[in-house]
């Protein structure tokens, strides 16, 4: 009885050895569901007037290294201009450089507040098919923006040794054989 026990265990341990499986420790989807937004590391908002210029907006990009800027009217967030706001709305465009960039912003962007689920962040950005969330404080004010990018290093930081630890290549990975055969 001992004995197959202890086989049972082998088997088990030796599956263990195969591939890595991503949130084989921690269930991704759930930490999702439970994790706040406003605990990943967001990155400050660039903001610009609604009247500044593409080329202004495009030259902060590059500046600030940040695929999007918030277009703010006073206090008040009044859309979005991202990387590709620049190459297919704004270049494709004469005289683009010196228009102003609400010409071609997204006007009132989806937006979620510090307290809202990681979850909520993904679900916007799939189905409206974007990359960046502006963050709000609960009186509305804008603190933040999180792009896919922040959610990638999210999922990593859940379980990085099955990520972090992967071989450079797919085909020299371990296969993995649940069974142990
Ligand atoms: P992105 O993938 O973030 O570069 O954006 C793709 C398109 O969606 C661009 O036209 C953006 O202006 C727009 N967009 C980006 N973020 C948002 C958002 N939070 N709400 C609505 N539209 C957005």
């Amino acid at each position: 009885m001992s004995d197959e026990r202890d086989n049972d265990e082998l088997e088990v341990l030796e599956g263990d050895e195969g591939a890595p499986e991503v949130g084989r420790h921690r269930d991704v989807g759930r930490e999702m569901l439970e994790t706040a937004v406003g605990e990943l590391k967001r990155s400050a908002p660039v903001t610009v007037a609604p009247t500044a210029t593409v080329a202004r907006a495009a030259e902060l990009m590059r500046k600030k290294k940040v695929g999007a800027v918030l277009v703010k009217k006073g206090r008040e967030l009044v859309g979005i201009f991202t990387e590709r706001d620049l190459v297919v709305r704004a270049m494709a465009t004469r005289s683009w450089a010196s228009a102003p960039v609400k010409k071609f912003m997204t006007p009132q962007p989806e937006t979620l507040k510090l307290g809202d689920p990681i979850a909520y962040a993904l679900n916007k950005m799939s189905v409206g098919r974007f990359r960046h969330v502006p963050l709000l404080d609960q009186g509305g004010g804008l603190v933040g923006i999180i792009s896919i990018r922040d959610i990638v290093d999210f999922i990593v930081d859940l379980c990085p040794e099955e990520i972090l630890n992967l071989p450079s290549q797919p085909e020299l990975a371990i296969p993995h054989h649940p069974d142990g055969g």
